[in-house]
């Protein structure tokens, strides 16, 4: 099964990515954590990419397609994956879709993550990630055990940078110019689910998986 999380940031994509690949036995596939292993072990993919990020722009295309083009033809992906941030606009999409038909795949199901504007800001700002495994966790929602610490591998958690909150609003402000037109592009190949993104994470996955496997989620 081949799946795309689409949502704009904060709206759960990672968390939700996370839970579904345990749950179906396929990888997640995010750009964002493949981007940043690279910022952080300085490769030159990596150093261009920084200054994208940064600014809450998105890396140019040119970068990003092969990355994911290179995935997807890795073993672990044969019997299917989770795109989690990618594609991000039209381009991407079109792209993902003549390399898929090229391996003789297609996408099954867009699930579009729901979360007001104002919610996703509070999650974001409020965001803490671990430097290693890349869990997630909330100042207030869902604080670690031990302040800066990671509850499942002991490494120090941290505020991204474009958590910070001036680049918020320019990363919000990309997702409704850049990525909102996939919403329309997925509906009319009836591809494209949308899913409440509010609630319990269990809720939430629970809402996911029903609208992959044909059930209700309301
Ligand atoms: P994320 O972790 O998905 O919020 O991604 C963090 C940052 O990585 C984004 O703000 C972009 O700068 C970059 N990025 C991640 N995925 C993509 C993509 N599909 N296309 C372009 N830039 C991306």
């Amino acid at each position: 099964m081949n799946l795309i999380l689409l949502g704009a940031p904060g709206a759960g994509k990672g968390t939700q990515g996370k839970n579904l690949s345990e749950r179906y036995r396929i990888p997640q596939i995010s750009t964002g954590d493949i981007l940043r292993a690279n910022v952080r072990s300085k490769t030159p993919l990596g150093l261009k990419a920084k200054e994208f990020m940064d600014k809450g722009a998105l890396v140019p295309d040119s970068i990003v397609v092969g990355m994911v083009s290179d995935r997807i033809r890795e073993e672990d992906a044969e019997k299917g994956f989770i795109l989690d941030g990618f594609p991000r606009n039209i381009n991407q999409a079109e792209v993902l879709e003549a390399t898929l038909v090229g391996l003789g795949k297609g996408i099954d199901r867009v699930i579009g993550m729901e979360v007001e504007r104002k919610e996703l800001v509070r999650r974001l700002s409020g965001r803490r990630v671990c430097r290693q495994c890349a869990e997630n966790y909330h100042v207030i929602f869902s604080p670690p055990m031990n302040i800066g610490t990671c509850d499942k591998c002991g490494s120090e958690i941290y505020q991204r940078d474009d958590d910070k909150e001036e680049t918020i609003e320019a990363r919000l402000a990309v997702y409704e110019k850049e990525t909102l037109p996939l919403v329309d592009y997925y509906s009319k190949k009836s591809l494209y689910s949308p899913v409440d993104g509010i609630g319990t994470v269990d809720q939430i996955t629970g809402n996911i998986v029903g609208a992959i496997e044909g059930r209700s989620n309301t």
